[in-house]
């Protein structure tokens, strides 16, 4: 059964398809910059050798963006079909569940405009998401499609942690809670954890750190707590946004810079974080190059975001009442031992016993224990894959 996996983002859209009788990837590809002057579309055939095809376009929306997926899903020289009813099923990662979804959803009538209904609680990514949808449908008609939530983990998250302390009947009236995200990468990551470690009930935290990083407290299985809340700008310091910050700060920047709320919440959003504290940019691997090279404010980003991470550590050891394995996933959780190295030292009194050239040698793409074999804490890096679950969770429902 092959499976399309449509992960829309505000501006990009990233696709695969998916044997799932192998859970091999046949193809992967990505567009960027979708309503700007030029998008790059990669797109790549796997199997040996890979075939790669790169090319400009400009897309005015991601509907124009998805047809020209289709038109390379069939094309003679970079097509996995020969045609396109090949597809048996659709798999959408979609933003929000809101209040009513309890997990991943068959795509129908009914389900479509309950995620409009939610458009509010990701003005960004909903609106694509749909449209991605709505373009599917029309393009695949009668193949069936399912929705799988970025939020759905994070749903087992007991009242006490997932609400704010804010007036009640404004949590009832309007929804305003603690959702979480990522939800597809921690529970991929939960899962193999478990596998390794064997057992039950045991405690992991999951540091998902990337252009948008997350961490998430899971006790048997089940998430517990989560760094990210209404939206994906709570929590640990990202690529552009800030995470935690007094929202004081708000109104004091507003009155200082001339800012409309809308402005304010751009600068968290886009403009802070690794960004505005170096200088240097955003994108983790120049951060990490400017401060090897003596970029002060570099460095200052990086400890920044390690002590970040580590104080979620701590308190998510705390709700969990203790802690059995910490896992490092996302482009910088798996790539960049600096960071592991800078949020690991100094919780030996964990229990944790590192090999620290284990961690600094470990291979790519590899499930690896960086911790010794002795440590009571089990530190493991894992490569996610969140379309693998999306997939799974399709074929499931389907
Ligand atoms: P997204 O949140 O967009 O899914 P990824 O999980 O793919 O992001 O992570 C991308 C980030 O990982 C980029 O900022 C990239 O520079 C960073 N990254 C990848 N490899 C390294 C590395 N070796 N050191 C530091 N950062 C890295």
């Amino acid at each position: 059964m092959n499976i399309l996996i449509v992960n829309a983002g505000s501006s990009s859209l990233k696709y695969q398809v998916i044997d799932i009788a192998t859970e091999q990837c046949l193809v992967s590809g990505g567009i960027d910059c979708i309503g700007q002057e030029k998008s790059t579309v990669s797109h790549d055939l796997m199997g040996t050798p890979k075939k790669e095809y790169e090319a400009t376009y400009k897309f005015d929306n991601h509907t124009q963006a998805l047809n020209v997926v289709f038109e390379l899903l069939v094309s003679k020289d970079f097509g996995v079909f020969t045609d396109i009813s090949e597809i048996d099923a659709v798999g959408h990662r979609v933003l929000h569940t809101g209040v009513d979804f309890t997990g991943s959803v068959l795509i129908n009538d009914e389900t479509i405009a309950i995620m409009e209904k939610n458009i509010p609680l990701g003005p960004l990514h909903m609106p694509a998401n749909i449209d991605c949808i709505k373009s599917c449908a029309k393009l695949l008609p009668g193949v069936p499609m399912v929705a799988v939530f970025d939020t759905a983990f994070h749903l087992t998250m007991p009242k006490h942690a997932y609400m704010y302390a804010i007036p009640y009947e404004d949590y009832e009236k309007y929804q305003v809670r603690r959702y979480g995200f990522h939800g597809t990468s921690h529970k991929y990551v939960t899962g193999v954890a478990m596998e390794l470690l064997g057992g039950e009930n045991k405690r992991i935290i999951n540091c998902h750190l990337g252009n948008g990083s997350s961490i998430s407290a899971v006790k048997d299985g089940k998430c517990q707590d989560t760094s990210m809340g209404l939206t994906p700008l709570e929590g640990l310091v990202m690529g552009t946004r800030s995470g935690d910050i007094d929202p004081a700060c708000l109104e004091y920047l507003m009155d200082k810079k001339g800012f409309d709320i809308h402005q304010m919440l751009n600068y968290l959003n886009k403009e802070s974080g690794f960004k505005g504290v170096s200088g240097v940019g955003s994108d983790g691997r120049e951060v990490q190059a400017a401060a090897e090279n003596g970029n002060e404010r570099a460095q200052l980003v990086l400890e920044m975001s390690a002590y970040r991470v580590k104080k979620y550590i701590g308190a998510y050891t705390a709700a969990l009442g203790g802690v059995d394995c910490i896992v490092f996933t996302g482009g910088i959780g798996e790539n960049s031992y600096d960071t592991r190295e800078r949020v690991l030292r100094g919780l030996e009194y964990l229990g944790l016993d590192m090999d620290w050239d284990k961690n600094k040698n470990c291979p790519r793409k590899q499930n690896v224990e960086i911790s010794k074999p002795s440590s009571k804490v089990k530190v493991f890096v894992l490569p996610t894959n969140e379309e693998l679950v999306i997939a799974r969770e399709t074929r499931d429902l389907i």
